[in-house]
């Protein structure tokens, strides 16, 4: 079917579909990496892009032939640069019902790892930090500290946070049953309802929390005392035998 046409050229159902879905496909990318350091990553692949367009327009044959050449390896280049995009686009396909009851045994994993350890830091007197991302990407911030790549264990939650360790200082960044990063600085909270109220740690949790989906776990140095912040609002001094419950609640938001 053919909607318009100009000359030669001509504009079918087809064309209009494809465009649709190109469009979208590229409006996703761009929100996913909107904000993360990512973003320049795809201004400068974009910007290459743009070089190798002219050369073949203006027909410049030895730096044509160089993009040509290039081109399949930047494909390598692009799934190893995105690799934590792509498992996170990969991850959110595969919720659908058939994969669901793995997924949730994989979350029980990282609720159980999780309240075992808020509840050993709370007894030791660490202070900890732990944020759980959800759908937000916090690679941004996961870069600001020391990235890892380690599998979910209230034991190595505990090694990260025991005082005078080269990571405990600053936050760990659990994703799925990863733990992602640690020693990571999040940005404080701007809201003056929590300014004289509490110190750093916990503004920083209810900052990320402001803006992110994150669940983002405190356990007091002062107080040893186990908080939750979520979407700005911290809710404090939860009972250890009511965490595991809490936390679980706060993931399924
Ligand atoms: P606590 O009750 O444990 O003392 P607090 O809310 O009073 O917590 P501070 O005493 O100000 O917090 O800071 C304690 C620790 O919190 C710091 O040593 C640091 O490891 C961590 N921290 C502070 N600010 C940030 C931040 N912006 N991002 C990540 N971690 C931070
Ligand atoms: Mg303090």
């Amino acid at each position: 079917m053919t909607l318009f046409q100009y000359d030669f050229m001509r504009f079918g159902l087809k064309d209009l579909v494809d465009v649709l879905i190109v469009g979208f496909i590229i409006y996703q990318v761009m929100k996913l990496v909107k904000g993360t350091r990512s973003a320049q990553i795809v201004v400068g692949m974009s910007l290459i892009a743009g070089v190798a367009f002219v050369s073949y327009w203006f027909q410049l044959e030895g730096l044509t032939w160089l993009f040509s050449t290039l081109a399949p390896f930047a494909l390598i280049v692009l799934v190893i640069v995105f690799q934590p995009e792509l498992r996170g686009v990969l991850a959110q396909m595969g919720q659908n019902r058939f994969f669901r009851r793995f997924v949730r045994i994989q979350q029980r994993k990282t609720l159980d790892e999780i309240s075992r350890a808020a509840a050993r830091l709370s007894e030791l007197n660490y202070g900890a930090l732990i944020v759980i991302e959800r759908n937000t990407g916090l690679r941004n911030f996961a870069e600001s500290g020391k990235e890892m790549n380690a599998e979910l264990s209230s034991e190595l939650l505990v090694t990260l946070f025991t005082p005078y360790t080269p990571l405990h200082d600053g936050a760990v960044i659990v994703a799925g049953d990863f733990i992602v990063a640690a020693a990571a600085s999040l940005p404080l909270t701007t809201n003056l309802r929590y300014r004289k109220l509490f110190g750093m740690r916990h503004k920083a949790a209810i900052g990320v929390s402001d803006v992110s989906d994150a669940v983002v776990v405190v356990v007091s140095e002062e107080t040893s005392k186990i908080s939750i912040a979520y979407q700005g609002v911290l809710d404090t001094d939860i009972k250890k035998s009511e965490f595991k419950e809490k936390l679980a609640a706060y993931l399924q938001k």
